[in-house]
């Protein structure tokens, strides 16, 4: 074994990243956050990888709940790869590997990478080091107006976000930007803060999601330092906050959410929030809380059309510095419809498995490669597929599901249904209620309550629907 120079280590990076935005897709932002935000490929061989992380605990998770995920994800683009090992190291060992420091491979993958016909330059390590967010800010320096692109789907959201930074605390004061799954509202909402931060220099910025949030506020509340938390949060003049379906049931965040947001309104300072769907549309939320939601602008951002799609592939190759075929391209584009992230993520497997090839892409190479990412939407939209999985589990005949008996244990499993197709498909009220004989959206609503009420204290109920949510999403139908 070897230790590699710096260009065969982006490539680990690089590979490790599509890796990750492959997982992203599949499982919740909360488990991608806890179980994939501190890990690294920190070995590789030819038909070996170890994956590092900081905590047994994380190890063994990854190890038992997400090993086929992984392993699956791992040979879409390296089918050499037959072993994966899950190891222990150092927090630091992480950080080296993920910001392109010393990684160990084996040289005969490294004769492979050199010399690649399809691609002018190797990927840029100043962009890569730059790409990681400022620790004080978290602002991503990648997320920028200016490799934003704005279609029809986002025209709207874009001309508020842009005002928003203009008429900084003034005019739409809070943003609220919603929209479903990869479609960019991140980064719409990290570029409002790059772009205050070199417009103003002096201005206090700071951009946390959620869930992150609500981790800060039960550490201080156990601390007994909640009162210095609040204090740096209304010192800020712009606070972007994304995610915030996630405070859905987080009383106590609520809570201290409400006075910051208070205080920094009262104050003019510009709020940003990002969500997955409208507020009125986010259960467990204070109805004061609510309103302030919904008191400034809201804007949502929508699928990308054809030519949206075809834009943000050429900037993307532009910014990759990579040429692909103008078929290839297109064929991305006309196949790759449900996200953005999506279509990036195909992109980055192309490319990472081609410059591993060394070799430059056919259509029919194309096709090949990408017929999991092609297959995947139809797969995660079907609600048919819900219906049918948590008929099976629970033994109750698809007809019963979806009618009006009150037995008991066909209550609890068309509730389990509802709640699926609403956190893990995001299907809007009214449309599952359409998938159940026409049922209301208030019932919708009160049953998705009603399980993530009983998730919280019956951990069997917890378990079902996480063994039924990776029975859907790992279906191979
Ligand atoms: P969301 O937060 O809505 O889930 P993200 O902001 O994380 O989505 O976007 C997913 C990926 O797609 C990111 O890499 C982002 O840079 C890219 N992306 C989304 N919208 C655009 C766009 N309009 N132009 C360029 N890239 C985009
Ligand atoms: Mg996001």
């Amino acid at each position: 074994m070897v230790k590699l120079a710096s260009m065969s280590c982006d490539n680990l990076k690089e590979l490790w990243n599509t890796i990750l935005d492959t997982m992203a897709l599949t499982v919740s932002n909360a488990n991608f956050n806890t179980w994939f935000k501190n890990t690294a490929i920190v070995e590789k061989t030819e038909s070996s990888m170890s994956i590092g992380t900081n905590s047994n605990f994380t190890k063994e998770w990854l190890q038992k709940k997400y090993h086929t995920f992984i392993i699956q994800a791992v040979n879409n683009i390296c089918p050499e790869i037959k072993d994966i090992k899950y190891v222990v190291v150092s927090t630091n060992t992480i950080q080296k590997a993920q910001s392109n420091a010393q990684v160990i491979q084996t040289a005969s993958s490294v004769a492979t990478m050199k010399d690649l016909k399809f691609k002018r330059a190797t990927f840029n390590p100043e962009t890569l080091l730059k790409s990681s967010p400022d620790p004080k800010t978290n602002l991503n320096p990648k997320y920028q107006f200016e490799n934003f692109i704005v279609g029809s789907h986002n025209e709207l959201a874009h001309a508020a976000a842009c005002a928003a930074v203009e008429n900084l605390g003034a005019k739409y004061n809070p943003l609220f930007i919603y929209g479903g799954v990869g479609l960019g509202k991140t980064h719409l909402m990290q570029a409002v803060g790059n772009a205050v931060a070199s417009h103003f220099k002096n201005k206090k910025i700071y951009y946390t999601s959620s869930e992150t949030l609500t981790g800060d506020i039960v550490k201080a509340i156990r601390n007994g330092t909640i009162a210095d938390l609040k204090d740096i949060y209304k010192k800020l003049d712009c606070l972007l906050i994304d995610d915030i379906q996630f405070i859905s049931n987080k009383d106590k965040t609520q809570e201290e959410l409400f006075h910051i947001f208070n205080a920094l309104y009262e104050g003019n300072k510009q709020i940003v929030f990002t969500s997955d769907r409208p507020p009125k549309s986010i259960i467990g939320i204070e109805e004061r809380l609510r309103s302030r939601f919904e008191g400034g602008m809201i804007v949502d951002i929508s699928l990308p059309d054809y030519e949206t799609r075809m834009a943000i592939l050429l900037n993307k190759l532009r910014e990759k510095n990579y040429s692909l075929p103008q078929e290839v391209i297109e064929y991305i584009a006309l196949n790759i419809k449900s996200n953005i992230r999506e279509l990036e993520g195909s992109l980055n497997t192309l490319l990472i498995k081609y410059q591993l090839k060394n070799q430059a892409p056919t259509l029919d190479d194309v096709k090949k490669i990408l017929e999991d990412h092609i297959k995947k939407p139809t797969k995660m939209i079907s609600s048919g597929l819900v219906i049918k999985t948590v008929s099976g589990f629970y033994n109750i005949p698809e007809v019963d599901l979806k009618g009006d008996s009150r037995r008991q244990d066909i209550i609890k499993a068309r509730q389990v249904a509802m709640y699926i197709l609403r956190e893990v498909m995001k299907c809007s009220y009214p449309v599952i209620g359409s998938y159940f004989d026409n049922k209301d959206h208030t019932t919708v609503m009160h049953s998705c309550e009603k399980i993530i009420k009983n998730i919280k204290t019956n951990a069997n109920l917890a378990q079902e629907v996480y063994t039924l949510t990776d029975k859907i999403v790992n279906s191979p139908f």
